[in-house]
């Protein structure tokens, strides 16, 4: 009988990414349900006091590898160590982020520890003591529930930004493990990092976005955008469509080949709503369309939907925005 849910938490720059928060909360909820214990696993440099974060979030013992060799991720260092941590969890279920590297993580640590792993999964449900978990397939067009045979342990990547988190308890603490792993000689490492500095919100973490498409006509356009999105906090992004046409960088692409979000709300303007566009944004809490034309795909979609030529309504609808918060 395994012991314990294990949650493999992202540690970055300092500090956890905040999908490891919505993990660990998600592995309360599940180890409860199952009766087991909730244990963490840490892989990062500069980890300490920090480790305690996660026992806010329901982790009872957290095991931690801090070390300046793992600084940056690197498949050939993380991936041994996390394999050997999570084996001393004696888990019979493995939660990680389905970030970029939690998505490579998770494919290589399953194959080391021989579990069965279901990829970006957005929910996870116990029924008749059965653990299932539910993942968009297809780039979206339909979702499919996984289940495990008895005795394999369970690995899930969970999308970020869709499992809550729980409201995070001071009081309590957990036990920290520093365990000293092996470090191997890695082929490859990293050489310089180039951060983006423009202070710009990353498009997967971002609450609202206002993406913009080819309707936009040109990458001028996206000034209006830019400005919408300064009022609202939000992050801007793109459709394919604008970033093949060289009006937007790559990181802006939204879609089935670009960034998988979820906000609470998406502003589409000009885009026409492909499916690979929808595989990208269609988990967003609410989609607001703005499109000119009534048989727009992205209509079937929307919660709500403005027929009008953008080119008119942003600006009109951006001065509403600047007069409501200006009440504020
Ligand atoms: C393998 C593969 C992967 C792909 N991956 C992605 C991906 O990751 N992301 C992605 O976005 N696409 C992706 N695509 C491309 C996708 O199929 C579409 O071509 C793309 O999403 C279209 O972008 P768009 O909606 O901006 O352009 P269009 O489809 O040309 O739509 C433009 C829309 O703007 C509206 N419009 C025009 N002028 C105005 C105006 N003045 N006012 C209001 N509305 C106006 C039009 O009515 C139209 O609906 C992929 C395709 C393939 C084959």
């Amino acid at each position: 009988m395994a012991e314990s849910v294990c949650i493999v938490a992202e540690f970055r720059d300092g500090g956890f990414r905040r999908v490891s928060f919505e993990v660990a909360s998600e592995g309360r909820r599940l180890a409860d349900s199952l009766g087991l214990k909730l244990y963490g696993v840490v892989v990062g440099s500069g980890v300490g006091d920090k480790a305690q974060e996660l026992a806010k979030y329901g982790v009872e013992k957290v095991f931690v590898a801090d070390n300046p060799a793992f600084e940056h991720y690197i498949a050939e260092t993380y991936v041994p160590a996390v394999a050997e941590m999570v084996r001393q969890c004696d888990p019979a279920v493995v939660l990680l982020p389905a970030s970029m590297n939690g998505k490579d993580l998770s494919a290589r640590l399953a194959a080391r520890l021989e579990a069965g792993l279901a990829q970006d999964c957005v929910e996870i449900a116990v029924q008749d003591g059965k653990l299932r978990a539910k993942r968009p397939l297809f780039g979206g067009k339909c979702l499919g529930w996984y289940e495990w045979s008895d005795g394999e342990v369970a690995m899930i990547s969970c999308r970020p930004k869709v499992m809550s988190c729980l409201e995070p308890d001071d009081s309590k603490q957990a036990e920290v493990v520093n365990v000293d792993v092996e470090i191997p000689d890695a082929r490859s490492r990293v050489v310089s990092v180039d951060l983006d500095t423009s202070g710009k919100i990353e498009l997967t973490e971002a609450d609202i976005i206002v993406s913009g498409g080819r309707g936009m006509k040109g990458p001028e356009n996206f000034a209006m955008l830019e400005e919408l999105a300064s009022l609202l906090g939000a992050a801007v992004g793109a459709s394919r469509a604008a970033v093949d046409a060289g009006w937007r960088p790559h990181s802006d692409q939204v879609g089935q080949t670009g960034k998988v979000v979820t906000p609470s709300l998406y502003i589409a303007v000009g885009i026409s709503g492909a499916i690979q566009h929808l595989a990208g944004m269609g988990s967003s809490k609410y989609i607001v369309a703005v499109n000119k034309d009534p048989d727009a795909p992205i209509f079937s979609k929307a919660d709500y939907g403005v027929v009008e030529d953008l080119f008119k309504f942003i600006p009109v609808f951006t001065e509403e925005v600047r007069k409501l918060k200006s009440a504020e």
